[in-house]
């Protein structure tokens, strides 16, 4: 099912100021809020709307999320791309009472609650080596931060917030509409009990300001993709002194040209030379620790997968390390001089010569076609 646009949801135009849009909601809640419906399923499905499309569009954050990506802006993941950030937490689609309460007075509501700073994402591409071996990274992130001159109060140096003298610090008001005494969010102070007489100019009252902000994140030894790094209150700063948001770092692990990955455990493909599938030796396998030795016994068959123990990933959760396992792949030679070739059907004769067999797989799957075509027959 698509959604509809939240402006027509809300029957105002892409350019409705933060009143219109108010105004709006509240005739439609007047309409379609369930306490008002009784019961009906139609109109409270149209108030869920209704309530969301508000949501968004009375925040200027959500709004100009919403303007830029449409509804895609509020979907699972975000739209935050690889070394990008994202607004986390989303928090949408409470229940009806919430917003609601503030309009028509949802029972002794008060003050409303100091808001948390958001949580922030931050996603960042490591390689498999740096994922191993952790790293100390540097990342900038824009956010809002506490501002310094008023120390988040919003208030000019010098001053404080006072009590707002319209509704008393309750942050609520009783307004009578038509034959109903309602409550309503206070219009001085918009509900936050407090109302700032001088406001500080850095901030212009908001008491935090956007900046970039850089942070060294540390990135623990063995991390894979999809595990996240909590960094506590380092999200943005809430506004009026409220506390912050945390901050997440999103790991993604790049691919490697080596090694494939698979949890603490690493893999790779080794080629030998059929000579030494056949006669033994030693081959050089690579681990991100550099080259180490391997020895191939004789007849050695290709695809034969070897295990280096501790030789893989170090877990971030526990103090096991996975192992290498290496598989070797038996290359053909190419580019063969006359004397080469010669020297091989001289092999050849004398493999096919000799009483011994030399093709361990050769009897069984010859057997396996003869039998194949006589049931064919049959
Ligand atoms: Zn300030
Ligand atoms: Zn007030």
């Amino acid at each position: 099912m698509s959604k509809r646009d939240y402006y027509e949801t809300l029957g105002v135009g892409q350019d409705a100021t933060v009143k219109e849009v108010k105004k709006a909601y509240k005739k439609m809640a007047m309409k379609y809020h369930p306490d008002r419906t009784q019961g009906d399923k139609v109109k409270e499905e149209t108030f869920k709307e209704v309530k969301e499309a508000y949501e968004i569009l009375n925040d200027d954050q959500k709004r100009a999320a919403y303007d830029q990506y449409g509804h895609a802006a509020f979907e699972q993941g975000g739209h935050g791309g690889g070394g990008g950030f994202g607004g986390g937490g989303g928090g949408f689609g409470q229940d009806f009472g919430d917003i609601f309460g503030d309009i028509f007075g949802g029972g002794g509501r008060g003050r409303q609650r100091q808001q948390r700073g958001s949580d922030l994402r931050y996603n960042v591409d490591l390689s498999l080596e740096d994922a191993v071996r952790g790293k100390t990274l540097e990342i900038k992130v824009p956010t809002f931060v506490g501002c310094k001159p008023c120390d988040g109060s919003g208030a000019k140096p010098g001053t404080s917030a006072k009590t707002c003298s319209t509704c008393h610090g309750h942050g609520q008001v009783q307004m009578r509409q038509g034959l109903f005494a309602v409550q309503q969010t206070c219009p001085t102070c918009s509900g936050k009990g407090k109302v700032i007489a001088d406001k500080c100019t850095s901030c212009r009252g908001q008491g935090r300001v956007e900046k970039n902000k850089t942070l060294s994140v540390k990135i623990p030894p063995g991390v894979d993709t999809g595990d996240r790094i909590r960094l506590s209150g380092e999200g943005e700063a809430g506004e009026h002194g409220a506390p912050s948001g945390d901050l997440y770092v999103q790991v993604n692990v790049r691919d490697h040209g080596i090694f494939v990955r698979d949890e603490n455990q690493l893999y790779c493909e080794v080629p030998i030379s059929f000579v030494t599938a056949a006669l033994g030796g030693d081959i050089e396998v690579p681990t991100l620790g550099g080259k180490v030795k391997l020895k191939v016994p004789k007849e050695t068959q290709t695809g034969k997968m070897f295990r280096l123990r501790g030789k893989g990933v170090k877990s971030v959760r526990s103090s096991t390390t996975g192992d290498l396992m290496c598989k070797v792949v038996l290359e053909t030679p190419v580019n063969l001089s006359g004397d080469q070739a010669d020297l091989l059907r001289q092999l050849e004769e004398k493999m096919a010569n000799s009483s011994k067999k030399h093709s361990p797989k050769e009897t069984g799957f010859f057997d396996g076609v003869k039998k194949f075509f006589d049931d064919l027959k049959s």
